[in-house]
């Protein structure tokens, strides 16, 4: 092209002709279903269709139409993991975990639909709804349960939700809404959508740092290596993920535990143990002085 050489590579789907086929099109719609599951799976290569692939692509086709629908229908709700000091085993606050109530299909839990629902945007809407709803949540528990300092909402946000322009101003409006502080709202980011952007995301974290909401980083030590950015970045607090918490046994396992601990108070930040099962775990959380926990244990 123009003097240079270009590369190319070719990603096959497969049809073998059998006779469910009617017609053409059937048939170049399967090969067209192989070919994007060869380019999915690293391209340059070929995939031979089956018919569970069918399956899945309209399972999956069914799943983002219904979860379109959802929203209006009212069927998403939000279950709530209490978080508790360590040194005064008090509840401070909760994190909002949303669940889809699905009219067929039950309970489903949100790894089955969040990453669907960030491919195609729903993410967005469906942020704010959580947002709104969790915010409403906490304000009657602040009122049913007043302490001092009151309770406080953790609410996670998602890469597409982070990079919405409005985001800051929804989530006051959200705020106000519900006559909550700032200071009762907590957002959980995870370690890749800073490292991905970290310039915008610094600023936006500036931002929400300004306006008096915390921003806490969430699965601790499952990302990135990008500790040089850690103290750059206006953070309150990291997450440790549970697979480390996993680990706290009575034999070891708190070598990793331990060094997020001594960095993140190196930096001024204070810790969440999430995913706390035992109460040995627990007891062994405290002795390293992690400041917070949560888990099914203690919810
Ligand atoms: P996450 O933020 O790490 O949330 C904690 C997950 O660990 C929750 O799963 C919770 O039910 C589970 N968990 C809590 N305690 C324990 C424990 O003691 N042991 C074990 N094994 N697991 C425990 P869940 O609710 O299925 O949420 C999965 C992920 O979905 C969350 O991980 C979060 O990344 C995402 N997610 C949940 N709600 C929202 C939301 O409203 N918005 C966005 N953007 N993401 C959400
Ligand atoms: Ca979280
Ligand atoms: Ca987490």
């Amino acid at each position: 092209l123009e003097q240079h050489r270009v590369f190319i590579s070719v990603s096959m789907g497969i049809v073998l002709r059998d006779a469910r086929y009617a017609n053409a099109e059937e048939i170049l719609r399967d090969a067209d279903i192989a070919m994007y599951r060869a380019k999915r799976h690293g391209r340059g290569r070929y995939e031979i269709f089956d018919l569970s692939m069918l399956e899945s692509v309209l399972s999956r086709l069914e799943l983002e139409n219904d979860m379109r629908r959802a929203l209006e229908q009212g069927e998403f709700l939000a279950h709530y993991q209490p978080i508790v000091d360590l040194t005064t085993r008090k509840i401070i606050g909760f994190e909002a975990l949303v669940r889809w109530q699905h009219p067929q299909r039950g309970l489903i839990l949100p790894a089955e639909f969040i990453p669907i629902a960030e491919e195609i945007g729903l993410i967005v809407p469906i942020g704010y709804w959580v947002l709104d709803e969790a915010c409403r949540q906490l304000r009657d528990w602040q009122t049913a349960y007043p302490q001092d300092p009151p309770l406080t909402m953790n609410v996670n946000l998602s890469t597409r939700q982070c990079a919405e322009v409005n985001l800051l101003e929804k989530i006051v409006e959200i705020l106000n809404k519900h006559q909550l502080s700032p200071s009762s709202l907590k957002l959980e980011l995870t370690e890749s959508l800073i490292v991905e952007d970290s310039q915008a995301t610094g600023r936006m974290l500036d931002r929400l740092r300004a306006l008096g909401i915390q921003v806490q980083i969430d699965d601790f030590g499952t990302g990135y290596s990008w500790l040089g950015y850690l103290h750059t970045l206006p953070i309150d607090t990291l997450k440790i993920d549970r697979t480390f918490i996993n680990r706290l046994g009575p034999g070891g396992g708190q070598e990793i535990v331990q060094t997020i601990l001594t960095l993140a108070h190196g930096l001024g930040m204070k810790v969440v143990a999430e995913g706390v099962e035992t109460d040995d775990q627990l007891a062994r959380l405290k002795a390293l002085k992690c400041e917070y926990a949560q888990g099914f244990l203690i919810a």
